[in-house]
């Protein structure tokens, strides 16, 4: 699952990322949109935090876990996971992975996760 299936909607008429989805251009108001892949895709981190508690019993083992809000070069904003060694500031790469039910979430790393699932995307990305 890593390294695609995390699409942004882009205008074709006048190139506008849009997040989230819509009908129509938010820009321009046209309805002629298109699906880009955005994992790998540069973006910067511009606020984390840490979760100590969490009331979802599958990310237990994972705490404490870091979620921080990116942004991408393209414009819109994304919550995602982030890996230990970002910081804010940090220009960071996106991957997708599963987390601990199987959903696909985004893991924020100095570098492309090669891992699949959540817990090892952190190690990996630890490193930076
Ligand atoms: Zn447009």
């Amino acid at each position: 699952m890593s390294g695609g299936d995390a699409l942004l909607q882009h205008c074709r008429v006048c190139g506008t990322a849009l997040y989230p989805r819509r009908e129509i251009c938010s820009h321009c108001l046209s309805g002629d949109l298109a699906d880009v892949d955005v994992a790998g895709a540069p973006a910067t981190m511009i606020a984390l935090t840490t979760l100590h508690i969490t009331h979802e019993p599958p990310l237990r083992p994972l705490l404490p876990l870091r979620i921080g809000t990116v942004v991408l070069e393209e414009g819109p904003k994304l919550i995602v996971y982030a890996a230990p060694a970002v910081a804010t500031g940090d220009a960071v790469v996106l991957s997708v992975v599963a987390d601990p039910d199987g959903v696909p979430v985004m893991v924020a790393a100095g570098k492309a996760i090669a891992a699949s699932k959540l817990a090892d995307a952190l190690n990996e990305g630890e490193e930076g």
